[in-house]
């Protein structure tokens, strides 16, 4: 089998690293983004099924080669690359010499992925990255299987792996679809499960839902459903537990699990409070914050910035 993508990709993106979104890794700082065509899921509400349905090699109009994209990273004062768009195990080899490349110009590596892979695969794939954002899509079979063409299990299978067997920083995802996944049931489910499979300190994402591809007939999903389900969450011991795709600033600052004090404030995907030492410990109680944080935030100031198609 030869990866016709690699070397092409349907474009490339800096964007704050909060829109991954990592909310523990690199706080503020500029993230160059790109994925490629296709994916391994058909996930009915695809908000990027431009790209992940392609089936031709039509959507990927850039090239860049892996060096190409380091060297384009480090002058547009990103301090990591991100494989995203679509799922990154469909390019993994792409994926893997980039990591390389950027490993050697001293630049990290984050992963956007459903996490729906083989174990083989799985172990190549994420010794090369640092940082991974992975989709947990919902806590039922049904879910998987009639809206993604899925199964649940291997996912978790990831999560577990990523937790436990490696170093990769991990934050989870869950986009919230309005009677689909959305019950307080199975809120109370995913979250207990994750808390106590994966650890507290693993943070949360539950994200609104917007209509897209095939399920443009859903509402958008309401800040109350997102709020109550956050509580549900912070309930079951997850002790970092942010709301996203909306705007709701107490949903997406991050407490210090000792004292309660707010050490990190957000405004979208801007920093407005910052309350951490130099070791990234609470200013007030010195609680360590898990995650990888450097002595002041980065200061992503714009918005974000789409790059020339070919990078070299
Ligand atoms: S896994 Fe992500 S990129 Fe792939 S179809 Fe599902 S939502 Fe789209």
């Amino acid at each position: 089998m030869v990866l016709t993508s690699w070397g092409r990709s349907s474009g490339f993106c800096c964007d704050p690293i909060e829109k991954k979104p990592l909310n523990h890794y690199l706080p503020g700082t500029s993230i160059l983004s790109f994925g490629t065509a296709g994916c391994n899921l058909a996930c009915k509400y695809c908000q990027n099924w431009d790209i992940s349905k392609a089936k031709r090699t039509d959507a990927l109009a850039a090239e860049a080669t892996p060096d190409d994209i380091a060297a384009s990273a480090i002058a547009h004062d990103c301090r990591s690359v991100a494989f995203t768009y679509n799922d990154p195990v469909v390019f993994l080899e792409y994926a893997v010499d980039t990591a390389r490349a950027c490993r050697a110009a001293d630049l990290r590596t984050v992963a956007v992925t459903a996490g729906y892979m083989c174990k083989e695969p799985r172990e190549e794939f994420f010794k090369s990255i640092d940082a991974a954002n992975v989709d947990l899509k919902a806590f039922t079979e049904r879910f998987y299987w009639k809206l993604c063409g899925g199964h649940l299990a291997p996912v978790k299978e990831t999560l577990q792996y990523l937790a436990h067997e490696t170093d990769v920083w991990l934050e989870i995802t869950t986009l919230l679809i309005p009677g689909e996944n959305d019950s307080p049931g199975e809120i109370d489910a995913l979250s207990a499960w994750v808390a106590e499979a994966l650890g507290p300190h693993v943070p949360l994402h539950l994200t609104a839902f917007h209509g897209a591809w095939k399920m443009l007939d859903y509402p958008d999903t309401p800040l109350e459903t997102l709020r109550e389900a956050r509580k549900i969450a912070l309930e079951n011991g997850l002790r970092y537990v942010y709301t996203g795709n909306i705007s709701d600033p107490h949903g997406q600052t991050t407490y210090c699990s000792g004292c309660g004090l707010a050490v990190i404030c957000r405004d979208g995907y801007q920093i407005t409070g910052w309350e951490l030492d130099d070791k990234g410990r609470c200013g007030a109680c010195a609680t360590a914050c898990p995650g990888v944080f450097e002595r002041e935030p980065g200061q992503f100031s714009h918005r974000p910035l789409p790059l020339d198609t070919t990078l070299h």
